[in-house]
């Protein structure tokens, strides 16, 4: 009797877990079997994102949709064990270039893994978290080297400098349409055990909250 009195905790528990990572706007969500589509709808050429390792380049070529400005842009995919879910910066001998200048984002795979996920749900996690680091991109792409150097030093002295640029790259992120992908990313943040508590809090202390982005959508979607 106990046993079952526990199963059924559990399940309950997993039907709440489950219920909190769908609460978000379903017609938003990026259905897994549309990709191909969405890629082709935005005449993606191959040679655009068929340089990202295999594992990643649906991701990265659904997110590169939302930010046409960096189509041509020369941004490379490296696994590494990071601190954080995935980190861009600008490559070493390219900061002196502001008109070529390459990027690289790391991906740390053990957190990018959510293969508790379902695939729809994982895919549009994953998609909200390399959007999030486009969105940075973005931000670079209209600083020059100077600028670049003093913000990397700022971001790394400043508390609040580095919660602003976070802020502010998420709103860009939310602003471009992927808004519903980082709610996702956000919940898989909070639920997963296997995430630090540390990087939890980090992200409750740099970032938008769920709260947060639900209004900004909110507002987005009045002055549609
Ligand atoms: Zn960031």
């Amino acid at each position: 009797m106990k046993r079952i009195g526990l199963i059924a905790g559990m399940c309950v528990l997993c039907l709440y877990v489950q219920a909190r990572v769908i609460k978000v706007d379903t017609s938003l969500i990026i259905k897994t079997k549309n990709v191909a589509e969405m890629i082709e709808s935005a005449e993606l050429a191959p040679e655009e994102y068929q340089h990202v390792i295999k594992k990643y380049r649906d991701i990265y070529a659904v997110a590169l949709t939302f930010y046409p400005e960096l189509r041509n842009k020369n941004i490379r995919i490296i696994e590494k064990s990071l601190s954080s879910t995935l980190r861009v910066r600008p490559t070493l001998f390219s900061l002196f270039s502001k008109s070529n200048r390459a990027y690289k984002i790391f991906i740390d795979t053990l957190k990018f893994n959510m293969d508790h996920y379902n695939n729809n749900i994982r895919f549009n996690a994953q998609t909200g978290a390399m959007g999030h680091e486009l969105a940075h991109i973005i931000d670079y792409e209209t600083k020059n080297n100077r600028q670049m150097i003093g913000m990397a030093l700022k971001y790394v002295f400043s508390t609040e400098y580095r919660r602003k640029v976070e802020r502010q790259t998420d709103s860009l992120a939310a602003a471009r349409g992927l808004g519903q992908q980082l709610l996702v990313f956000r919940q898989y943040i909070h639920e997963c055990p296997e995430i630090p508590v540390k990087y939890k809090k980090m992200k409750k202390k740099f970032y938008l909250s769920e709260r947060e982005l639900r209004k900004q959508l909110a507002e987005m979607k009045l002055n549609d």
